[in-house]
């Protein structure tokens, strides 16, 4: 260990802003400062550097743009100064970045600015043109399937989501689809496949749809560890899955979703097949929120908390 130290020793500089010893390693990595007086170097830089997220270099696809949260995050004041809005929509309204010409959406709550991916422009323009709402009949056969709830932690409060069948007014199935009322626009970049709901002509239940007390005990699970929050289900003949997070959809090869059960006994070990579906691919026609539809939710026991704010990055966007 004592020679160690004299290596070290031999190998400390002065950091060029505060004067402490630092590795020289470190030293050179951070062009003669210390790893704090670097650190401080880089936020001045990204604050004196003009733009948005998409420009400024922090990738953010929303960030909080007022309200009480806002204090939190010093580094987001200077967005206002190049973020400039353009024009009321429906609902919330869009705004577009001077340095670069990306456009933002501020959403219903006046507090949060989230990305609009470019191949987005044109469907965002057709959401905010009308209304976007379910003929009574329609709204029957989702009652009758249920919305999937939120889960314990809040996430897809500002959603109400029913995992069905779709055929479109130009006889185009999709099974499974997804119908969401939504108090966003189609602007989340994860969603692939994307479409409105007055496209549709009929909904039925679909066979992937996992069983409505299924699809309420994946909403009821708690976060073990970070990112995981399983559900132990049953197959028949005894096959265990383990579903990660509120869960709609089970597509396997032979198994179908409506005989999926919840296990009685919750016990987990490592041989139980991990299936998680990919909601990204599957079809998603959006609507709008209205707060009598959140009847369309099936019951839950556990009360929900409100919705979590997360400042997402993403790292380079194409
Ligand atoms: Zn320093
Ligand atoms: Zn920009």
């Amino acid at each position: 260990m004592g020679t160690v130290s004299v290596l070290e020793k031999l190998n400390m500089k002065n950091c060029c802003e505060c004067g402490n010893e630092v590795p020289e390693i470190v030293f050179k990595q951070n062009d003669g400062l210390c790893a704090t007086c670097a650190q401080k170097a880089a936020q001045q830089s990204h604050l004196s550097k003009p733009g948005c997220p998409m420009c400024d270099g922090k990738r953010y696809i929303n960030f909080v743009w007022a309200g009480s949260s806002a204090a939190r995050y010093p580094e987001l004041s200077k967005y206002p100064k190049h973020i400039v809005r353009k024009q009321d929509l429906k609902m919330g309204s869009l705004w577009e970045c001077q340095i670069c010409h990306h456009k933002w959406y501020l959403d219903y709550s006046g507090s949060t600015m989230h990305q609009v991916p470019k191949d987005r422009e044109e469907i965002l323009d057709r959401w905010s043109a009308k209304p976007l709402k379910l003929s009574p009949e329609l709204l029957k056969v989702l009652a009758q399937i249920g919305a999937t709830p939120p889960d314990i932690f809040g996430n897809h409060t500002n959603e109400i989501v029913v995992p069905c069948r779709v055929q479109t007014k130009e006889g185009v199935v999709f099974d499974p689809a997804i119908v969401s009322f939504q108090r966003l626009p189609p602007i989340e970049y994860w969603q692939k496949n994307i479409h409105l709901i007055d496209e549709i002509e009929t909904i039925q239940a679909s066979e992937s749809a996992l069983p409505a007390e299924v699809r309420v005990a994946t909403s009821e699970a708690d976060e073990v560890r970070m990112g995981f929050a399983p559900t132990i289900v049953l197959a028949p003949h005894g096959t265990r899955f383990c579903l990660n997070w509120t869960t709609n959809l089970f597509i396997h090869p032979t198994i179908k979703a409506g005989s999926i059960r919840v296990a009685a006994s919750v016990r987990y070990d490592s041989s139980i097949q991990h299936v998680s579906a990919l909601e990204a691919d599957v079809a998603r026609f959006i609507g709008d929120w209205q707060d009598e539809l959140v009847s369309l939710r099936l019951k839950t026991k556990t009360p929900r908390r409100p919705s979590p704010f997360k400042l997402i990055s993403t790292g380079p966007i194409s």
